[in-house]
């Protein structure tokens, strides 16, 4: 399988980078990540003035995507995340939404059979993994996104449901997409409150390829379970209203419900839930259960 290492990684999302991989579409490949500090931390005693802040959220890439041209919708499969690594969190003064914490901290956990082992003042505690992928994405059509912004071509979206299974669909800006990723978790919880999760250097299995449905509102995600619109804004009320506003749309635009059907079951089944509040923008999404749509005969988007 076609491989690149973590040393090929970029730290902004640009149509000038150069890509370092090729792909065909549905061709399985891997991309090796480092965890967001660029693997730097690797032991409490390690704190933060040993960081250089320019290697922050590396993602590995790009690969080109043949076939791909701006506007398509490009389907990105997450196949399979494997850890690497120790995984690694940081505290700070006035780190993430939590404004209660002073002091600067870092904790490297083991990882093993499934689990990371948590030290706390209290004990240890062995909390099962669920990993996911913070950065992911394509380039955009002009000018040069940081890799730690979320936004409409995907980035630090920091969006658990991108996860192994899913598949997250994000229109493409530039020919062959330009995709990368990184910032692997191998646990965190809704908001990332910390501005960190459990960071850690991953192995990951992907396919790609175009989709036929041209007015997906993307970043757009499916899993077994669920559809996801995921929306990032300056501030919560705008982003949770274009999640909003976004799945209404996928619910009455393709998945051809009436408005009032649409409206009736989003407030009846559908969850409104944060990705992360502090990347600095918002990321909101709204999923939707995929088991009402097929009872009303959806039969899915386009493979
Ligand atoms: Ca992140
Ligand atoms: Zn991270």
């Amino acid at each position: 399988m076609k491989t690149l290492k973590d040393d090929q990684v970029f730290y902004a999302f640009s149509p000038e980078l150069e890509p370092k991989m090729s792909v065909a579409q549905n061709e399985s490949f891997v991309l090796e990540t480092c965890d967001c500090f660029a693997n730097q931390l690797t032991s409490n005693d390690d704190t933060l003035d040993v960081l250089d802040w320019n290697r922050i959220n590396p993602a590995t890439g790009p690969v080109y995507i043949e076939g791909v041209k701006p506007g398509d919708i490009v389907r990105i499969d997450i196949k399979d995340i494997e850890l690497t690594g120790k995984s690694v969190m940081i505290t700070m003064a006035g780190a993430g939404a939590i404004s209660g914490i002073t002091k600067a901290e870092t904790t490297v956990m083991e990882n093993a059979d499934g689990f990371i082992h948590v030290p706390t003042a209290m004990g240890d505690l062995k909390l099962p993994h669920e990993l996911m992928i913070g950065v992911i994405g394509l380039v955009p059509a002009e000018g040069s996104i940081p890799n730690g912004n979320p936004g409409k071509h995907g980035g630090n979206l920091d969006c658990n449901l991108n996860a192994p299974g899913a598949s997250l669909y994000i229109e493409a800006s530039v020919d062959g997409g330009l995709f990368g990723c990184g910032d692997v978790h191998a646990l965190m919880g809704d908001g990332e409150v910390l501005v960190c999760g459990a960071e850690t250097p991953a192995r990951i299995t992907l396919s790609t390829s175009v989709v036929d449905q041209p007015n997906l509102p993307t970043p757009f995600i499916e899993n077994d379970d669920v559809y996801a619109t995921v929306a990032t804004a300056p501030t919560s009320d705008e982003a949770y209203k274009m999640a909003i506003d976004n799945m209404f749309y996928f619910l009455t635009e393709i998945a051809g419900l009436p408005d009032g059907d649409a409206g009736r079951l989003m407030s009846l089944v559908g969850d409104l839930k944060f990705c992360q509040v502090v990347d600095p923008e918002i990321t909101i999404r709204f999923e939707f259960p995929k088991s009402v749509l097929e009872k009303l005969g959806y039969s899915g988007l386009p493979r």
